[in-house]
């Protein structure tokens, strides 16, 4: 399978997909996004998610856009869907646990993969598409091929791989994440959970024919292939939300640089009273799965992340590019940096790297800056997200 995506890494592609996606984001939305239409035909969704995910847009943006053109309730449903994006990494800030209880997991299913035969061919089959099962082998080589797939088709995908193929739930959560343009540590692990029956105990996603027929147009017929019961899958609870880690405040007479990376490409926020000299771009293509993210998925980051740099180059003296903390330290003695500054990453690979790095004996203090919308949304992710909607009003009413 060869990649061919129809994503382009700039925030100038990622404003036009935006604006010719608004007319559709009312009614439109509501009453046509189930339909799953195939590759190079998704014209009912927003195809946002790439973008969102690096933040080459931000929420912000997307929800401003979109209410201008708009109303709140002709809206609701979009508004909301952007908004589970919000829950899911604001309830996983708040139980970070539950990213490295999956990749233990992941790990262990791994080694398995390794060790047991059988276990390997059906894994091999499952992501290389060469299953029995015609829709599942079709979504797997959309995925490969394109770095998308629809919601619908996720939802699918997810529940015929644990329920129907029987696979461990965490190897085909890494197959997602080392293919998906948007793959995210916390939508992605939070919704297979969900489907697999452990972020709602109990409660499983069970892909049926009759609904695959439907909604993906008729392309697919499948009855008598699927598993026809969704057990929920068993699991610790989960753990009580955990404060958030108090951000260290930014000295304004330190030399400065900034680090950008791929968990936040609109750094303007940061330079509207701060003027760092020196602007390094973090690649970090892993440190997430025991095997090599697909080179759609690490081409989009660097020219998404290099095409930002590009854009804020002028503003600094130097610039520079790093991949590991020994390259950050050679960076921050060559620039003689007291102070690093970011937008904050969230839980996930950069996080983990970052935090290496600041706990390193030579390295300036790091200051991982909180972004107004996630300061005030993520605290809110204490519970479900039926509870988390109610406060989606007066978030709104903060931010457009
Ligand atoms: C098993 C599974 C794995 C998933 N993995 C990811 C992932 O790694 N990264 C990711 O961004 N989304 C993930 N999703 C959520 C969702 O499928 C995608 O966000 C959506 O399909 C992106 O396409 P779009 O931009 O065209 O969405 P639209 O329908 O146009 O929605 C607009 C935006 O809202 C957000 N959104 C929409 N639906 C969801 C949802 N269910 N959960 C969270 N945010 C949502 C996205 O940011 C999206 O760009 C996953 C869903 C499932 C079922």
């Amino acid at each position: 399978m060869t990649g061919q995506t129809e994503f382009i890494p700039s925030r100038t592609e990622a404003l036009k997909n935006l604006s010719d996606f608004l007319p559709k984001a009312g009614r439109n939305y509501a009453a046509r996004r189930n339909y799953d239409f195939g590759a190079g035909r998704h014209h009912e969704v927003s195809k946002l998610s790439p973008y969102l995910r690096c933040r080459l847009i931000t929420e912000r943006e997307v929800l401003r856009a979109v209410l201008n053109r708009h109303s709140e309730k002709a809206a609701e449903k979009f508004i909301q869907e952007v908004f589970w994006r919000t829950y899911w990494k604001g309830w996983l800030e708040l139980r970070p646990s539950t990213w490295r209880h999956y990749q233990t997991g992941l790990a262990t299913a791994w080694n398995n993969v390794q060790t047991q035969d059988g276990l390997r061919d059906r894994w091999g089959a499952a992501c290389r598409g060469d299953t029995d099962l015609e829709c599942f082998n079709s979504w797997a080589h959309e995925l490969v091929s394109t770095g998308y797939l629809h919601n619908h088709a996720r939802m699918w995908f997810a529940s015929i791989w644990i329920f129907t193929l029987r696979l461990p739930w965490e190897l085909g959560a890494d197959f997602f994440l080392r293919h998906l343009l948007d793959g995210d540590p916390a939508s992605n692990t939070l919704s297979w959970r969900w489907v697999a029956g452990l972020q709602t105990p109990g409660k499983t996603y069970l892909a049926r024919a009759s609904n695959i027929a439907k909604y993906s147009d008729g392309r697919f017929r499948a009855e008598r292939q699927l598993a026809d019961a969704a057990p929920p899958l068993t699991g610790p609870p989960h753990p009580p939300p955990t404060p958030l880690r108090p951000p260290l405040t930014v000295q304004r007479d330190l030399k400065t640089g900034l680090l950008l990376h791929h968990d936040d490409l609109s750094p303007g926020f940061l330079l509207e009273t701060l003027r760092p000299v020196s602007l390094c771009q973090l690649r970090h293509d892993n440190g997430f799965s025991p095997l090599t993210p697909s080179p759609l998925v690490t081409e989009f980051r660097h020219a998404a992340t290099n095409e930002t740099a590009t854009r804020f180059a002028h503003r600094f003296e130097t610039t520079a590019i790093a991949g590991s903390v020994e390259d950050l330290l050679d960076w921050s003695a060559r620039e003689n940096l007291q102070q690093i500054i970011m937008a904050e990453a969230p839980v996930g690979p950069i996080a983990t790297l970052l935090q290496d790095f600041a706990n390193h004996p030579q390295a300036p203090r790091l200051c991982a800056v909180r972004r107004p919308y996630d300061a005030l949304t993520w605290p809110l992710a204490t519970k479900g997200f039926f509870s988390f909607r109610k406060s989606i009003p007066n978030v709104l009413s903060q931010i457009i």
